[in-house]
């Protein structure tokens, strides 16, 4: 018992039946080295950072040792990538199992790079230290902006090169999330054609992320609309801070509302809203614009996995998940404008209020402004540094928001706060990302502690934070992100 580390595994997966994964154990790895801990997640989780600091905590991170209780499994899914239906699964991935914290609250815990698997097709199963960093970094950000996402516990060096276009460090994230459940694990069961399992799926899936509508006669269509909730809610914030992901395939949307597969995201520094990172994403299809219209797409394609559930007349069942599905645009856009308002200081409502955050956005388009930082600048009422602020149609706008304002109850003051907590004063910059991957690849992880630290904390406006607001080097050569595999 001393060996304990406070792993309390019940795997509720395994119990679900075989066609839904593959018993799976991680391929051992030569010499597993800790790169980070994330101690205040361990902590939260109900375990001793001293304890996982170890030679046995990196045996356990690097998949040599299985945590007591782990069941480890590879999960089956399906997926359309780009538009194109493909089954999947667990490539690289291992789950350990789903441990309880003394709370009660069940979380996964996912070794990504962890060797190959049943699901692996011509992939070795294996990542690379610059992603799994870089997924580390940006998650951790997601959830200090208060945006639902996935988790990353550690991230540890396996001792071995992986050989992709050059030979690069092989490593393995420990990932946290309330499930790894997707719209690609119901598009998967769908595709089997059994009824049955489907329909076992969907309990396990309602029992573990919507206890609320256990027991609703209707309630396979009250999932699909909680579901559409969430997923409609989340990519509103996506959207409010200038999130990319980039590759919003359907096995990258999961069940719970939590963001995750940290492959090709970034941020937008200037704003325009065709940016697109990824390099394979040639045409566009994630776009920063065009994400509310994908969630809405990929939703589409989970309730078409739920119908036999919704009803048993095909027809009827279409026309409940087509009115569920309407309402996905609307919570997005009254989520949005209710955003943009915060970001703007306005507490109430006014008919005019959309066509005022437009007209600044598009002045943020024709001057090329910096979106946080334009923000930012608001909140802090610095309008004196140049750029977009000194021209005469952003003066005019001014003195609309500013009329704006004066025709609301609340105070300056008031107004200064709600932006402050709206406008996150620190993103993680393209730049500023590479910068760190760059000197943790060459060994210094100073660099990304830093960065670590002031991303802790984005609604701070604090010299931490400023720190981080310079924008990268005017290039011809645009930002591009790579899927990590
Ligand atoms: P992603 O683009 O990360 O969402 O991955 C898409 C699919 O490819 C998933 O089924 C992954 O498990 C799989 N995959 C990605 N990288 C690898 C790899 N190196 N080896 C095996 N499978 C992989
Ligand atoms: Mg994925």
């Amino acid at each position: 018992m001393t060996e304990n580390k406070g792993w309390n595994f019940d795997n509720s997966y395994t119990r679900l039946p075989d066609s839904f994964y593959k018993k799976t154990t991680p391929t051992p790895v030569s010499s597993p080295k800790l790169v980070v801990l994330n101690e205040s997640l361990a902590k939260s989780l109900g375990l001793n950072p001293q304890r996982l600091n170890s030679e046995e905590g990196t045996e356990i991170f690097g998949g040599n040792k299985l945590p007591e209780g782990s069941e480890p499994i590879a999960q089956a899914y399906a997926g359309h990538q780009f538009g194109h239906f493909t089954m999947l699964g667990d490539g690289r991935a291992v789950l350990l199992g789903e441990h309880l914290t003394p709370e009660g609250n069940r979380f996964d815990i996912q070794l990504k790079g962890a060797g190959r698997t049943h699901y692996s097709r011509g992939g070795d199963g294996r990542a690379a230290l610059g992603p799994m960093l870089r997924e580390y970094i940006i998650s951790e950000a997601m959830d200090a902006l208060g945006i639902p996402t996935t988790r990353s516990l550690a991230v540890v060096t396996t001792g071995e090169s992986i050989i992709r276009e050059t030979d690069l460090t092989g490593a393995i994230l420990t990932r946290v999330a309330a499930s790894h459940l997707r719209v690609g694990t119901f598009q998967y069961a769908a595709a089997l054609q059994n009824i049955e399992e489907l329909q076992t799926l969907a309990e396990y899936a309602i029992v573990r992320h919507y206890p609320e509508i256990e027991n609703d006669e209707m309630r396979y269509g009250n999932f699909l609309y909680e579901v559409v909730n969430r997923q409609a809610d989340l990519i509103t914030k996506w959207m409010l801070v200038g999130f990319i992901h980039g590759v919003m395939n359907t096995d990258n949307m999961t069940i719970s509302g939590e963001t995750i597969d940290y492959g090709p995201c970034a941020f937008m520094d200037t704003y325009d809203t065709k940016t697109v990172f990824s390099s394979i994403d040639t045409h566009g299809r994630y776009a920063y614009e065009n994400q509310p219209r994908i969630g809405m797409w990929n939703l589409a394609r989970f309730a078409e996995s739920l119908l036999p559930l919704i009803n048993q007349d095909e027809e009827k069942a279409v026309e409940i998940a087509q009115n569920i599905l309407e309402e996905f645009p609307k919570r997005y856009e009254a989520n949005w404008l209710a955003g943009m308002r915060a970001k703007l200081g306005l507490f109430n409502e006014e008919d005019e209020d959309r066509e005022l955050i437009n007209n600044l956005l598009d002045l943020l388009y024709q001057h090329k402004a910096d979106y946080t930082n334009t923000f930012r600048s608001l909140t802090m009422n610095r309008l004196e540094n140049g750029g977009l602020f000194e021209t005469k149609p952003f003066q005019e706008w001014n003195k609309k928001w500013q009329a704006r304002l004066d025709r609301q109850e609340q105070s300056r003051e008031e107004s200064l706060e709600l932006m402050k907590i709206s406008n996150p004063a620190v993103i993680p910059r393209n730049h500023r990302v590479e910068e760190a991957l760059t000197a943790a690849k060459n060994g210094d992880l100073t660099v990304m502690h830093s960065l670590l630290n002031a991303l802790a904390d984005p609604y701070d406006y604090d010299s931490i934070q400023e720190e981080y607001c310079s924008l990268p080097e005017p290039s011809n050569i645009p930002y591009r992100t790579f899927c990590g595999t």
